[in-house]
Parts: C-alpha cells; structure tokens; sequence
C-alpha cells in the first residue's frame, strides 16, 4: 500500500465529469475514463492493482478503501462526496482490508440491479454512451423524460416509451406520493409488502389480467419477460396506495380493529376476492397499536418498528428483501440474461 502510495500521483484527472444519480461506479469509472480520453484499464492503473475491468452493463465494481481515496483524488472531489454519489462505494460494500486488489468486478453485483439509465437524463449531464445505474429494483421510471428502463442491458430496445403506457406514469406518481407521506423507508416496506401480495396471488404470472390489449403488444415487442412488470406496475402501486393509507394510521396510533376489518373488506371487494388472503394475513403482522413502542413490546414483529428503534433499510435492499410476508419472487428475474 506504501509504495503504491508513493509512486502514484494524486492528482485529479483534466476534466472531471458530473455525476448522474444512482450511476454504478463501473459505469462512473468507465464514463470518467472516457471523458478524459484514456482506456479504462490505464485510469484504473493510477488507482491501484487489480483484474481486467469488465463493461459496466454486466457487473458492479467495488473498491477497497486506498481505491475509494484515490478514485476521489481522480475525480476531483472529496471521498465523503464520492461515497455519497456512488452507493457500491460505501463502507458496507467496501472491499474487505487486506484484500491482494484494490477493485474487483464479481460475476454479479452484490446488492442491486444494474439497470440503464435514462439516456436523456444522462445527455442532459454531459454523457453520450449508455449509463448504468445500480438500483434497489430491476426498473427506474424516469417521470422527467417518460421511459421506464429496465436491468434487460438491451441496446437494441434500451427504453419503454411511456407515452403509451399513461398508467404507469401515474402509478409512479402514486408511489412517489405514498413515500411523501410515509417517508422513504416505510413507503418501501409497504411496495415489498404489496409486490409479496401480488406474488400470493399470482398477479405476476399473468400479464394479461392487467386486462389490456397493449400489454399483449409490449410482449411482442420486448419480450414477456420485459413487459410483465410494466403491465403489473400500476396494480403494484394501487395495492400499495392501499396498504399505505392503513399502515399510515396504524403508525400514528389512529387505526382500531375495527378499521382494518372495514379496510378488509373495502379492498378486497375492489381488488378481488383473491387478495383477502393474503391481505389478512398481512394485518395479522401490521395490528393496530397505541404506537409503535408498544408494539415491539408485545412481540407484533413489524417492519414499522425496526424503523422506529432508528434503524435503516438499507440503500440497496430489494422488495423482495424488505417484506415481512413470505411470498417473494421479483417480476422480472432475469439478471444476466445477456450473458
Ligand atoms: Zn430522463
């Protein structure tokens, strides 16, 4: 590490390149190399020692703590910012000390989708090529431009337009909102849940019960595979506008008993009969409570809770990590599908 130290110069690259949020730090790395008219293989040789680097579609890089300082020194900017910037950077995905390399790009990122970026989004910071991000699900709807991107690393087809899917712009909107009114955490407690509620269901079996012939036409088009949760997406954030509007109460101490028997029954005479199941199942882990204190007290596990003891989910953390119920299966599992 000394003599790394000692041979390598400290100093920030020619131009420093603006950051996109949530960019994968192979993506960053690859993008700054780029920018700065150098092979990504040479910027990486001023950072440390380690493998060939990997195109940053496939795979995250992660760093040790020296290739964390020097990146930083590269970049321009201070390791707190950077660390700020790129989630994969921070202490928990540190590489362990000790480690023979200072990066390494493992067959799969270790938490997170690797999905494209909006690539207006990324023209409006300065970048041409494809940007990838590193995000807690496989899909990023960017309301700004009207795309829904996907962890698919197609080229070919790198967006869905959204133009002509108005309800999935709504039903992100939704969900934005029942984040406003949770809060961040809860709101992604409460979109796990829900996704598990689906599952149980097997809403996502079937894209055709989101009822429309244009579901029929993206398949064709992208695939199923690709299609399936853009055309669940808006059921995705109704059922989570529902649970929300519980859950919310629940945690202010406002919701009796007898308010879930009536949001029971008010949801699953819209939904369907088939969401009674595991919608009751889901109250059974959600009781009313004075306030959430209580709560953990009387041994109602609860995910509501754990926040209130002061922890957070973690940045990365999949709905299929977050939810309390036991029904988990992305609707999209295809990582590495173009491999
Ligand atoms: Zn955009």
């Amino acid at each position: 590490m000394v003599e790394r130290y000692l041979w390598l110069g400290r100093r920030p690259l020619h131009l420093r390149l603006r950051f996109l949020q949530g960019e994968s730090t192979g993506s960053y790395v690859t993008r700054l190399a780029a920018r700065n008219l150098r092979p990504v293989e040479q910027v990486l040789a001023s950072v440390g020692v380690g493998p060939m680097p990997v195109e940053p579609q496939y795979t995250e890089m992660y760093a040790s703590r020296y290739a964390r300082e020097r990146l930083a020194d590269l970049s321009g900017c201070s390791v707190a910012e950077l660390s700020l910037r790129l989630v994969s950077l921070r202490d928990e995905f540190l590489m362990p000390d000790g480690s023979a390399d200072d990066w390494e790009w493992p067959w799969d990122a270790r938490a997170g989708f690797i999905v494209q970026a909006c690539s207006l989004c990324a023209a409006s910071r300065g970048t041409r090529c494809p940007a990838w991000l590193i995000l807690p699900d496989p899909w990023h709807v960017c309301l700004r431009h009207g795309r829904w991107t996907d962890n698919s690393r197609s080229l070919q087809c790198p967006y869905i337009d959204l133009r002509d899917h108005p309800g999935v712009v709504r039903a992100q909107q939704r969900l934005n909102r029942v984040r406003k009114r949770l809060g961040y955490v809860a709101a992604r407690w409460v979109e796990a849940d829900a996704l598990s509620v689906l599952t149980c269901v097997r809403y996502l079996e079937n894209p055709s019960r989101a009822g429309e012939r244009e579901w029929a036409v993206l398949a064709a088009r992208v695939g199923e595979q690709r299609a399936r949760p853009v055309a669940q997406f808006g059921m995705l954030a109704r059922l989570a506008w529902d649970m929300a509007w519980l859950e919310e109460r629940r945690r202010a101490g406002r919701l009796s008993a007898a308010d879930s028997r009536a949001w029971l029954q008010r949801v699953g005479r819209q939904r369907g009969f088939a969401f009674r199941d595991p919608l009751t199942h889901w109250i059974s882990g959600h009781r009313p409570v004075r306030h959430a204190r209580q709560a953990s007290d009387s041994g109602a596990e609860g995910p509501g809770e754990t926040e209130v003891a002061g922890q957070e989910a973690a940045p990365l953390a999949s709905l299929q990590d977050l939810t309390c119920l036991p029904w988990v299966r992305m609707p999209n599992e295809m990582d590495r599908l173009f491999l």
